[in-house]
């Protein structure tokens, strides 16, 4: 077996809009206690990793050295660390991204994604998996059957973020639910609302994205701007976009009691409608991706009752990943997966 492997490697400097990604050499990791050394197949592009191509930052992250992008894999296992009894080589997996510390308090309450040590991929300084290869901790590497293919493998990291969306707003039978955004987030949101019982409403901006919308789950679907004025009669209100205008319509469409529930990335602060939350008691809430996710996302695209493979828009490999992390923007697309 060679010793060296092809990665995708981001770098600045930023100010031209937007990066520069370049392929390298570097040696394949060796797997460590109880981790395992992957071989990647397929790896999910995200609205985070462009923002990184375009900002070099999110937040207080900041791409202050190369950074390797991606953090939606799946691939095979090569080869196993000491320790490992669970899994073979030759299985398999979907990775989940964020590794906590295994004995922080948010992880021993059971809400590992809030641990403040987690280490995420793709996420400054952790390296990401647009590679040829990665090393991963056997706990966060979940077999997928054969019947999940290897793209579907990596798309459970974003059903994740939309089934972590629906626990957060207790979709329950007959529950009226408003997502807005239909981009892969939003769309599987609204699915997996549908799985859960409620009878979901989609909106986007962008009329062409509405066409998905029966497929996954939505029983009405509106361009943001036409949707008519209904009142205030959604018990869910998920929002897939974080932009302030969809934000603030769908906490004025949330019947008494509703329950609102902040996915979208976008404006870092919204004014909040302070009497309209206190004269309906609504019950605004976020989520910071997942935890415990991945046993419910295997079953439900392992039995095809939620179609991850429909959302690969585009295929691009390891010496293609600017394409791959801008594609996004033209019209008609939706994910693209890098196969390295
Ligand atoms: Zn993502």
């Amino acid at each position: 077996m060679t010793t060296s492997m092809k990665v995708a490697v981001l770098s600045g400097p930023f100010d031209a809009g937007h990066g520069s990604v370049h392929v390298e050499d570097r040696p394949i990791p060796v797997p460590g206690p109880k981790e395992v050394l992957v071989r990647i197949k397929s790896v999910g592009v995200c609205g985070s990793d462009t923002h990184y191509y375009r900002h070099g930052r999110i937040g207080n992250y900041l791409v202050d050295r190369p950074l390797v992008l991606g953090h939606e894999p799946s691939g095979v296992i090569v080869a196993l660390g000491p320790g490992v009894l669970n899994l073979a080589t030759g299985q398999r997996v979907s990775l989940e991204p964020g590794v906590p510390e295994p004995l922080s308090s948010q992880t021993l309450a059971g809400r590992y994604n809030l641990d403040p040590g987690v280490r995420f991929f793709a996420t400054p300084p952790v390296d990401g998996v647009f590679a040829e290869y990665a090393v991963h901790p056997a706990a966060f590497c979940h077999p997928v059957p054969d019947s999940v293919s290897d793209d579907a493998a990596a798309l459970l990291e974003p059903l994740s973020v939309a089934i972590a969306a629906g626990r957060a707003g207790k979709v329950g039978l007959g529950d009226k639910v408003l997502v807005a955004g239909a981009g892969p987030i939003g769309l599987l949101a609204a699915k997996v609302a549908q799985l859960a019982g409620g009878v979901v409403t989609l909106t986007d901006v962008r009329a062409e994205r509405l066409e998905l919308a029966a497929h996954y789950g939505a029983s009405h679907s509106y361009p943001a701007r036409a949707a008519p004025a209904t009142g205030p009669e959604f018990d869910v209100f998920i929002d897939a976009t974080g932009a302030e205008p969809a934000v603030l319509d769908g906490l004025a469409r949330l019947a008494p009691r509703g329950r609102c529930v902040l996915v979208g990335m976008g404006a870092d602060t919204i004014a909040l409608p302070v009497q309209l939350v206190q004269g309906r008691e609504l019950v605004i809430t976020g989520t910071f991706r997942y935890a415990n996710t991945w046993p419910a996302a295997i079953e439900l695209a392992a039995s095809s009752a939620v179609d991850l493979d429909g959302l690969v828009t585009s295929v691009h490999g390891l010496d293609d990943v600017e394409a791959a992390l801008t594609v996004g923007a033209t019209p008609g697309a939706l994910k693209a997966v890098v196969h390295p």
